[in-house]
């Protein structure tokens, strides 16, 4: 039986199961979203219906699934998960809806990405719970309605811009998740470190928690790094010293920023003179998509307030060139 972690199509946190939160109480940070959903969850039992649908939205790794995973655990139903581009065909949605039972929690990932065609189906499905499929082809063809047991959709999504009007709406519970504080992310690498039964001095936890980037799932990924070094090269306890070795050769700096944020910046600086440059041209200059760009890498460099963005483009803001090192070109009126 070969480990299930080690398949390439295994997410590399499938491996961290161990640090996911079980229940609401044990997640840390969202303190508003945690508060209104402990609500939701508590009114839908009392009274005994299937919860509201939810749409989760920020950047990734910031806890929407694991979230998702949390209220059907609390809802006491079971969960369902997929994702936008693995439902190709109406037939592949109506699969999943006619097997869930009362009040389960299905979760679609990057719910941006349904096909229009299935997105057609789900309208009815979380209105009315009811499926409207068209059998057979041609003059033959004709509708039938199924009806479904009531059940809460989970949407999760980077780019809340990319979901049709219809779609939003059908949400009533749609909750945006921010960047943590180095303060809750230090808690959850504690919390990690402890689960992992690897000793950790506070000023090592607070090392990783201040270069994770605001991101639990990157927060996991370093302490995991820093263990190794830890273990290989260190006394086995997590230290300052330690982190900050471990991550420096890691190529992670003292804001978190890694080698393609770095690249991104550099790129505005010595090439465009600090910018406005269009999104377009950043992603041919890089080789990145711009769905990366814009989901992965720009989020966390406008909320540390490094760019900005203009109408004509990407800018560097002061603090950015101060961070490379790099004095900003005169401008000519000065
Ligand atoms: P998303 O679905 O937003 O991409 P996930 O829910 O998959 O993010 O979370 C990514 C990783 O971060 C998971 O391994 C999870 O254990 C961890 N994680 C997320 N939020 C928290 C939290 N609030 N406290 C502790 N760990 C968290």
């Amino acid at each position: 039986q070969p480990d299930p972690t080690i398949r390439p199509e295994a997410r590399p946190e499938d491996a961290d199961r161990a640090l996911r939160p079980q229940v609401l109480e044990e997640f840390i940070g969202q303190a508003e979203a945690r508060a209104n959903l402990r609500i939701f969850i508590e009114s839908a039992k009392q009274r005994e219906e299937a919860m509201d649908h939810v749409l989760f939205h920020g950047p990734p790794g910031l806890g929407k699934t694991t979230l998702a995973q949390i209220m059907a655990r609390e809802l006491g139903v079971n969960f369902r998960m997929t994702s936008g581009p693995v439902l190709a065909k109406a037939g592949d949605l109506a699969a999943i809806l006619t097997n869930l039972e009362a009040r389960d929690v299905l979760f679609i990932d990057e719910i941006h990405r349904l096909n229009p065609a299935v997105e057609e189906v789900l309208y009815p499905a979380l209105e009315d719970f009811e499926l409207d499929l068209v059998i057979g082809e041609g003059p033959a063809a004709r509708t039938v309605r199924i009806e479904l047991q009531p059940f809460t959709l989970v949407g999760a999504t980077t780019r809340m811009g990319l979901l049709t009007t219809p779609l939003r709406d059908r949400f009533g519970i749609p909750t945006r998740l921010q960047f943590y504080s180095i303060e809750e992310l230090n808690e959850i690498v504690t919390r990690g470190a402890r689960l992992l039964n690897v000793p950790s001095e506070p000023d090592g936890a607070m090392e990783i928690a201040k270069r994770a980037r605001g991101t639990p799932r990157i927060a996991g990924r370093l302490l995991r790094r820093v263990v190794d070094f830890a273990l290989v090269e260190g006394s086995g306890v997590i230290t300052q010293q330690l982190a900050d070795h471990a991550l420096t050769r890691l190529g992670v700096d003292h804001l978190g920023l890694d080698g393609a944020d770095r690249r991104y910046l550099r790129l505005v600086a010595e090439n465009y003179g600090g910018g406005p440059v269009g999104i377009e041209t950043m992603s041919a200059a890089l080789s990145e998509s711009r769905d990366s760009l814009e989901e992965v890498i720009e989020p966390y460099l406008l909320q540390q307030g490094l760019i900005q963005r203009t109408p004509r483009g990407r800018m560097l803001a002061q603090k950015a060139w101060t961070h490379l090192g790099i004095a900003p070109p005169k401008s000519p009126d000065q």
